[in-house]
C-alpha cells in the first residue's frame, strides 16, 4: 500500500505514475506554467482558502448531508449510505471546481473562462460561478445539443454567459471542445479554459481534485460521526473522474476501505461506439493533451462512445483513475443503461430521492455489489439530481415503470 501522498500527488511535471503530464502545443506551455505556478500559490494562501470554504459554506450549501438510506438497507440487507452533492447549488458536485478555477482565473487577473458543454451541466456550473465572481463567461456548445438541451441555454444566457454554437462535425460535444480550445489558442492570455473534470493537462487532474476532494474529506468525518467506523465500500460513477476523485481522495490510504469506479457500459460492452468503459476495456494513450487510458479507434482517433447518461460519455479517463487502476487500489466496474435506469427508479420509489442518470450508475453497481453477498456498508456519491433527466426518462422509459399514461399526456 502506497501512502496517500504517492497516490495523491502526482510529480512536477503532472504525472500519477506514466499517466497525466502535457501534451500541449509549444504556444500553450508558458500559460500551463503560469496557471500551474498561480495555483500553488493559491493551494498554500490562507485567504484562498477562507474564500473557498466561504462560497462552498454559504452559497454552494455545504457540507452535503450523508443519509442512511434505510428502506433499500433493508431490502439488500447491507448498510447503504448516499452522500448528497444533489443537494448542491445548481444540483450537482460540478459547482466545487468551477468556484475553484473561477477564484484561480481571477488572481491571475484573467477576464473570461471558457470552455466547452455537452447537456449543458459544467457549462450551468461555470456560468453561475463567472457570474459570482465578476467574470465573462463563453461556452461552447455543438448545434444539436443546444436543441436538446434548451433550459441549460436558457439557464446559462440568464446568467449572462454567451452560448456559442459549434456548427461543425456531428455538432456536439466533441466539436465543441475544438472550437473552445480554437477560441482558447487565440487569446490563452485574457482568456481561461475551465477543464469540467480531473482530465486536460496538467495542472487540471490535481487541481479540479483538490477542489473536489471536499467530497471525502467531509463525508470520512461525518460517517464516522454517524457510524464510529469508515466506510466499508465507496462507489463513485466515472465519467472523467471528478466526482469520483472527490469521494476517493480522503480514503486512498485507508487500507480497509474498499473503492470502487463505476464506468457506463452502455447499450453493450462488445461494440465499439456503444459503451465509453474506457477503463475496463480501453489502452493508454494520448489524447486532449495528457496520457490516460482511453477508447480509439484503428487510426488512433477518440472511439465513439455512448452512454444514456450524457455526463459520462468521454473516450478517455482523468489519469490518476489510469493510476489507481494499474496500482489496483481502486477496482473499475460498470453499469449499462438498463442497470442504471432501474436504480434511477429504485432510488425515487424508496428514498424519494430522484438521481441524476449519471449517479444512478453508482447506485445500480452498489445493488449489484449488495447482490453479490458484500454485507460491508457501502457509501455511494449521489454525484447530482435527477430534474434534468426527467423528461428523457419518461419519454423513453416511462411505459417500463407503469407511467405510459403519463407519457401520453405529455406527448399532446
Ligand atoms: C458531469 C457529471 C458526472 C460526470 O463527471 P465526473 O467528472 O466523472 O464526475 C457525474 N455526475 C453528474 C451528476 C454530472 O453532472
Amino acid at each position: 500500500m502506497k501512502n496517500t501522498f504517492e497516490h495523491a500527488m502526482p510529480n512536477a511535471e503532472g504525472y500519477f505514475g506514466e499517466y497525466g503530464g502535457s501534451f500541449i502545443p509549444d504556444t500553450l506551455k508558458k500559460v500551463m506554467d503560469d496557471i500551474t505556478t498561480a495555483y500553488e500559490v493559491c493551494r498554500q494562501d490562507p485567504a484562498f482558502h477562507a474564500e473557498l470554504a466561504r462560497l462552498y459554506k454559504h452559497f454552494v450549501g455545504r457540507p452535503s448531508p450523508i443519509f442512511h438510506a434505510e428502506n433499500l438497507s433493508r431490502k439488500y440487507g447491507v448498510p447503504i449510505y448516499l452522500k448528497r452533492e444533489d443537494l448542491n447549488h445548481t444540483g450537482a458536485h460540478k459547482i466545487n471546481h468551477c468556484l475553484g478555477e473561477a477564484l484561480v482565473a481571477k488572481k491571475l487577473g484573467k477576464k473570461k473562462l471558457i470552455a466547452e458543454t455537452g447537456a449543458g451541466q459544467h457549462g450551468v456550473a461555470l456560468a453561475t460561478a463567472a457570474a459570482l465572481v465578476g467574470l465573462e463567461c463563453d461556452i461552447y456548445m455543438g448545434e444539436v445539443d443546444i436543441a436538446k438541451e434548451h433550459p441549460n441555454v436558457v439557464r446559462m444566457r440568464i446568467l449572462g454567459a454567451n452560448v456559442i454554437p459549434a456548427t461543425h462535425g456531428r455538432k456536439t460535444l466533441k466539436e465543441a471542445v475544438d472550437a473552445a480550445f480554437e477560441a482558447y489558442m487565440k487569446d490563452p492570455i485574457d482568456q481561461i479554459y475551465a477543464i469540467g473534470s480531473v482530465v486536460g493537462p496538467h495542472p487540471f487532474p490535481m487541481m479540479v481534485r483538490d477542489f473536489q476532494s471536499i467530497i471525502g474529506n467531509e463525508a470520512r468525518i461525518q460517517f464516522q460521526e454517524m457510524t464510529g467506523e469508515l466506510p466499508k465500500n465507496l462507489v463513485a460513477c466515472v465519467g472523467g473522474g471528478s466526482n469520483a476523485m472527490g469521494l476517493f481522495t480522503a480514503f486512498l490510504e485507508d487500507e480497509g476501505v474498499a473503492i470502487h469506479g463505476v464506468e457506463p457500459a452502455g447499450r453493450s460492452l462488445t461494440e465499439v461506439g456503444e459503451h465509453a468503459a474506457t477503463l475496463s476495456l480501453g489502452e493508454p494513450g494520448i489524447m486532449h493533451g495528457f496520457k490516460s487510458y482511453m477508447l480509439k479507434d484503428e487510426q488512433g482517433e477518440p472511439q465513439e462512445v455512448y452512454s444514456v447518461a450524457s455526463g459520462l460519455d468521454y473516450p478517455a479517463v482523468g489519469p490518476q483513475h489510469s493510476y489507481l487502476k494499474d496500482t489496483g487500489r481502486v477496482n473499475y466496474g460498470t453499469a449499462n443503461d438498463e442497470e442504471a435506469i432501474d436504480a434511477f427508479f429504485e432510488l425515487s420509489r424508496s428514498e424519494g430521492i430522484i438521481p441524476a442518470i449519471e449517479s444512478s450508475h453508482a447506485l445500480a453497481y452498489a445493488f449489484k455489489l449488495a447482490k453479490s453477498g458484500e454485507k460491508g456498508s457501502i457509501l455511494i456519491n449521489l454525484s447530482g439530481r435527477g430534474d434534468k433527466d426527467i423528461d428523457f426518462v419518461v419519454k423513453h422509459y416511462g411505459k417500463d415503470y407503469g407511467i405510459e399514461s403519463l407519457v401520453a399526456r405529455v406527448d399532446e
